[in-house]
């Protein structure tokens, strides 16, 4: 009937003979989009009475009430934190709900190297060790915004998830025929059987260094769909004790030449 989606599966049943299986997926389709509606609509009304908590909470002055400094401190990390997960749940929402891209533009790599290596070094606060490099002399076609948000994802993980003295390095280079952003770390690593369900939406390896680390669990799930976007993947090595090395696989299709400043030495 008009509106039926299927879902059709071909299996080998003996030599010459094949077995067609047709499932009706319509109604899970719908449930699935009802999900997605309801989350983005609670996000979207939880964030105007959120803004308001925020800001007067912000106004109210530790050093004005120094008995109450450690409650007040506690609170505004906690609706700080719901602030961030409200934002995090809406970017997913509009990223789950597009199957393409809707502005692409040419992205300056070397900036964007450059202000992920400043984002690192203000979030690491000297407490690790940071470097970036930029070897690729190419730039991307995509979604500025968008992609930022995903390496500025991998970057915030690979601080919280690395104890002070580490180190954090940011490289951008040729990969093949494509590109590699690649943010790896020296910290806690992941074990094995954890890596294939890391994008899963509030999938976490150790639910209380997550929380106490301040991340909302949806961080990953923000790159994988930004990168299916672009058609790019997600590669993850990790070594427990040793420290994780996330790649972002751009192919040969979304490389541009650098464009030049038009200054000269
Ligand atoms: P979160 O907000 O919890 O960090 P993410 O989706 O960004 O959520 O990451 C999912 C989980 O993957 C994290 O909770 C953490 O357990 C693990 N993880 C992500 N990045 C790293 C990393 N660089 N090193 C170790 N573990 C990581």
């Amino acid at each position: 009937s008009p509106g039926t989606t299927l879902s059709l599966r071909l299996i080998p049943y003996s030599e010459n003979l094949w077995l067609l299986v047709a499932r009706d997926v319509s109604r899970l389709l719908q449930l699935e989009q009802m999900r997605r509606d309801f989350v983005a609509n609670v996000s979207h009304e939880l964030r105007t009475p959120l803004t308001v908590v925020h800001g007067y909470l912000d106004m109210l002055d530790p050093a004005e009430h120094p008995d109450w400094a450690p409650i007040l401190g506690e609170m505004q990390r906690q609706s700080q934190r719901m602030t961030q997960l409200v934002e995090d749940l809406l970017t997913l929402s509009r990223l789950e709900s597009q199957d393409s891209l809707h502005e692409e533009d040419h992205v300056a790599m070397s900036s964007m190297v450059g202000t992920l290596r400043r984002e690192a070094m203000a979030l690491s606060q000297g407490r690790h060790e940071v470097s970036a490099q930029d070897t690729a002399n190419v730039d991307l076609w995509g979604a500025h915004k968008e992609l930022h948000s995903a390496f500025s994802n991998l970057v915030s993980n690979a601080v919280r998830y690395t104890p002070a003295g580490g180190s954090i390095r940011i490289v951008f280079r040729r990969d093949g025929d494509g590109v590699s952003l690649e943010v790896t770390d020296s910290g806690y690593g992941i074990p094995a059987g954890h890596l294939p369900r890391l994008t899963e939406r509030f999938y976490r390896v150790s639910t209380s260094r997550s929380r106490e680390s301040g991340g909302t669990g949806l961080g990953l799930a923000i790159v994988k769909h930004v990168l299916n976007l672009h058609q790019a993947r997600l590669e993850v090595a990790s070594e427990v004790g040793r420290g994780s090395t996330f790649s972002c696989h751009f192919g040969a299709e979304r490389l541009r030449t650098r464009e030049t400043t038009g200054m000269t030495p």
